[in-house]
């Protein structure tokens, strides 16, 4: 099969404590043999994608090049996101919690900030049952352009004021390219939704931004072009990225999306990113919150996002998926069950 422009490449690993110096002359001699040289500066090396004709680029001994560590061929569209390019797991650092890591990491919060009681009193409730990053958003996608769309920057300074009181990093939705700084200075990790996924310019952005992101797969995208989405952020420098399924639109009309299960396995197989899935946004219900969530663990996920709203019937968004506090508690409770049974600690 012919491969397409682009698939066949060479990543050259710099060395952590290499200089402008050295990657500059490893550029110079990849266009010297007509390849295209992408370099990604991220916060511990950098990594430069050579594109072009493989035998030209792999013919020079790159390991004995000033500053060079490595090339690794890689066959795929993505490249910096691929296992090819990196055996080892990704392990994401937001706000001190470690994801894709052996533990099994609970996000959990309500969908939107509606107020500083519901805020708080959804904190409280997920930070005694175990989790240990709180979501929750000041900028939300709606379908109807009348409904509530968020508190804005109030949102962000709550769920800062949470942080403090309960001790948890968290992670909220950026749907502008505009209010990226603003969501950049609050939040600990930066979300972009299913809506968002092939928003490229709004990924380069926040790709060259320093807050890790999570990035949920668009509920029409492959796994590839999923993957691809994170290359973007990847290329930019921004090399803390965390995958979330949340479901994707097919025939069936039961579930608000179908939770591909499957992406979680294949996903770990073709990617050394961290993935969760969110058993809330998936199924769109109450009741299949809990059963997807334990699907999710028992396919190998790094960990669940879940809706949770102390008044679901009061919520100002998606009130017909939130868990109640003491449901979560439940949750949580079978997922460290399962965790355990898998030889993994939640
Ligand atoms: C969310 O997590 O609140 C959200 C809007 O999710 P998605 O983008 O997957 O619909
Ligand atoms: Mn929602």
């Amino acid at each position: 099969m012919p491969t397409r422009r682009g698939d066949d490449s060479t990543i050259i690993v710099m060395q952590r404590d290499a200089s402008p110096d050295d990657v500059a002359h490893v550029v110079e001699r990849l266009r010297d043999v007509g390849a295209e040289a992408h370099v990604s500066e991220g916060q511990l090396r950098t990594v430069i994608g050579a594109v072009g004709d493989r035998a030209a680029i792999q013919q020079l001994p790159w390991e004995a090049f000033p500053g060079v560590e490595r090339a690794v061929p890689v066959l795929k569209p993505y490249k910096f996101v691929s296992r090819d390019f990196q055996t080892a797991d990704t392990i994401v650092d937001v706000g001190g919690v470690p994801v894709g890591a052996e533990t099994v990491v609970a996000i959990a919060g309500p969908c939107a900030v509606e107020s500083r009681d519901q805020l708080f009193a959804a904190a409280d409730a997920v930070q005694q049952a175990g989790a240990t990053i709180l979501r929750g958003d000041a900028f939300k996608p709606r379908t109807s352009p009348y409904s509530f769309q968020g508190l804005g920057e109030k949102g962000l300074e709550l769920l800062a004021e949470a942080r403090t009181e309960f001790g948890l990093p968290f992670v909220a939705e950026v749907l502008d390219p505009r209010d990226i700084e603003l969501v950049s200075a609050y939040a600990d990790l930066i979300r972009i939704g299913t809506r968002s996924m092939a928003n490229f310019p709004l990924l380069a952005e926040v790709g060259r931004q320093p807050k890790p992101v999570l990035l949920k797969r668009g509920f029409t995208a492959t796994v590839e072009e999923w993957l691809n989405a994170a290359e973007y952020v990847y290329k930019e420098g921004n090399h803390s990225i965390i995958l979330c399924e949340r479901g994707i639109r097919t025939f069936e009309t039961q579930t608000r999306n179908t939770l591909d299960i499957s992406a979680v396995p294949v996903v770990r197989h073709l990617s050394h990113l961290p993935i969760l899935v969110d058993p809330s946004h998936s199924g769109g219900r109450r009741e299949l919150v809990m059963p997807l969530a334990r699907a999710a663990v028992a396919a190998g996920a790094d960990g669940i996002m879940v809706d949770v709203h102390p008044a679901p019937e009061t919520a100002l968004v998606d009130g017909t998926q939130a868990i109640l506090p003491e449901e979560f508690a439940n949750l949580m409770d079978e997922i460290r069950a399962l965790a355990a049974a898998l030889g993994r600690p939640a």
